[in-house]
């Protein structure tokens, strides 16, 4: 199981902390830049609002064995599901968190609980699942947990529409980047995700991802540090999957761990948009995993076609991926 030093971690949490603070006070930690205050009653895009910056809402903390194969490893992936969403994609399959903020208030302090709890099942990472929205006491609950001697990598997985200055604040904090580049064109992002300038956002937040901690290393078959980038394919070429393919060669990061991902099926409110209101065919799939290849990536995680149905979980559910 691979291990992070807990002092060292604590020492960049209380640097970051007052920055954090900052940024939140005036919100501006995704591109939507609110600018509500999220340490009193603001109410942003995201509609998260625990009224304080001390608490936070989530649905679930759980060992998670559908990750990829180095987050998974032995112990399976610590993970815990933040309520409430910036992006909101209309197809998300996880919209009962996302969309209608389902979950449960708590503390940091239950939540650094949460974090040891994990630790204490064997969980090989803390995975935090769209946590930008609840990023501040998201932070504080680390600080207590690594206070207590939490030593495991902390995994960022995030919709990727995250500020530059977010990611420069969480330096030494998150071990592993596991972003989405979900759209390179601005007129799918607006139609599916209200978010016309996601291409521009995220593609600055994985690249300073990426300067940060720079390629995946694993310890004992595990991730350690590093970025994963996730990218669902979606139907009609809507996720502009050739051209993201061709950003990242252009921007030499042919070296970066891509997880392409064929698990899109049309969710929630995908019937409003015809071009997505279908899976994905095996072709399509087929066709951009040759073109990775083709350019010379290395480190491409596949799916199987079959999988999709793994990968819906219901958040009714005390363990949402139990089949
Ligand atoms: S996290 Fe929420 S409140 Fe803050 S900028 Fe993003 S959408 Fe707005």
């Amino acid at each position: 199981m691979a291990r992070v030093d807990p002092k060292e971690k604590a020492k960049h949490i209380q640097a970051a902390l007052p920055g954090l603070r900052a940024l939140v006070s005036s919100c501006r930690v995704c591109g939507r830049a609110c600018g509500v205050d999220r340490l009193g009653a603001g109410l942003g895009y995201c509609r998260a609002n625990a009224g304080d910056g001390d608490h936070a809402r989530w649905s679930a903390a759980v060992l998670h064995f559908g990750e990829e194969p180095m987050l998974v490893g032995r112990g399976g992936s610590g993970t815990v599901f933040f309520s409430h969403c910036n992006l909101r994609c209309l197809f998300c399959q996880n919209w009962q968190i996302s969309h209608e903020g389902e979950g449960r208030l708590g503390h940091f302090s239950e939540l650094a609980r949460a974090f040891m709890d994990l630790q204490a099942q064997g969980a090989e990472n803390i995975n935090l699942v769209t946590p930008t929205q609840y990023i501040y006491p998201a932070v504080q609950a680390l600080g207590l947990a690594c206070a207590q001697g939490l030593n495991l990598p902390v995994v960022y997985n995030t919709n990727g529409y995250d500020a530059v200055e977010l990611v420069g604040l969480l330096d030494g904090i998150v071990d592993i980047w596991l972003p989405d580049l979900k759209y390179m064109e601005s007129a799918p992002a607006a139609r599916h995700s209200r978010a016309a300038d996601y291409p521009e956002v995220a593609q600055a937040a994985v690249q300073a991802m990426w300067r940060q901690t720079g390629p995946l290393v694993l310890a004992d078959g595990a991730a350690r540090r590093g970025v994963i980038i996730r990218h669902l394919v979606l139907p009609e070429n809507q996720s502009g999957t050739f051209e993201f393919l061709l950003w990242l060669k252009d921007h030499d990061m042919t070296g970066v761990t891509l997880s392409l991902m064929s698990q899109y099926s049309p969710q929630f409110r995908a019937a409003e948009c015809p071009e997505i209101n279908r899976s994905l065919t095996p072709k399509e799939y087929d066709d951009v995993v040759d073109f990775a290849a083709s350019l010379g990536f290395e480190q491409v995680l596949t799916q199987e076609m079959a999988s999709r149905a793994v990968y819906l979980p219901d958040f009714e559910k005390d363990e949402p991926f139990r089949q």
